[in-house]
C-alpha cells in the first residue's frame, strides 16, 4: 500500500506482512529528476540510503547515492560501480553509524516500469550477499509516468508494493 503522508511530506510504504518504509520528499524529488523523458537520457541508479526507526523497524530512505564515475550507463541498462558501496560506508560514518544501507534504485525508459530478469537476478543477489540491517531490501524503479516500488528479504519473495503515478502527484 501507498500513502502519501502530508504532514510529514513523506511516501509511506507498507508491505502485505506490515513492514513499514517511508521516503522522503526530497529523496522523491531526486528520483523524479532523473525519469527517462529525453530520448538520449541513459538508465541512471544507485543505493538507497536511510534509518531504521528500531532495530527491524520502520525504515526511512533519506538519501541516495547518484550515477556517475565508474558506473557503466545506456539506454537499457545500468551496471552499479564498487563506487556505491564505498559511498554507502561513508554515509554510515558521517551518520554517527546511524544512517544505513536499504535499498536499490535505477530509471526505466518505460511508463510504468516492471524489473526485467537481470533486475531481478542482481536483487537476489543483493539480498543473498549484501549486509543489510532492516528486514529486507526496498527496490526502486523509476518510470517516466510511474515509480514502481518492490520488497525482498532473505526468507521472503520479492514482491510489489505499487506503483505511484508522478502526474497525479507532483513533487
Ligand atoms: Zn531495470
Amino acid at each position: 500500500m501507498l500513502q502519501f503522508l502530508k504532514s510529514s511530506q513523506r511516501l509511506l510504504l507498507t508491505t502485505k506482512s506490515g513492514w513499514q518504509v517511508a521516503l522522503s520528499e526530497d529523496v522523491l524529488q531526486q528520483l523524479h529528476g532523473y525519469r527517462q523523458t529525453g530520448s538520449m537520457m541513459p538508465e541512471a541508479g544507485g543505493v538507497l540510503l536511510g534509518k531504521l526507526l528500531q532495530e527491524g523497524g520502520t525504515g526511512i530512505v533519506e538519501a541516495l547515492t547518484k550515477p556517475g564515475r565508474g558506473d557503466r550507463q545506456s539506454r537499457f541498462g545500468f551496471f552499479r560501480s564498487e563506487r556505491h558501496h564505498r559511498e554507502t560506508q561513508s554515509y554510515w560514518r558521517t551518520t554517527a553509524q546511524t544512517g544505513a544501507y536499504l535499498g536499490l534504485w535505477h530509471t526505466h525508459p518505460e511508463p510504468v516500469p516492471t524489473p526485467s530478469a537481470v533486475d531481478l537476478a542482481d536483487w537476489k543477489r543483493a539480498l543473498r550477499q549484501d549486509l543489510y540491517p532492516g528486514q529486507g531490501l526496498l527496490f526502486v524503479i523509476v518510470g517516466t509516468d510511474a515509480v514502481g516500488f518492490w520488497i525482498g528479504g532473505k526468507r521472503k519473495r520479492i514482491e510489489l508494493i505499487g506503483h505511484w503515478p508522478w502526474e497525479l502527484n507532483d513533487v
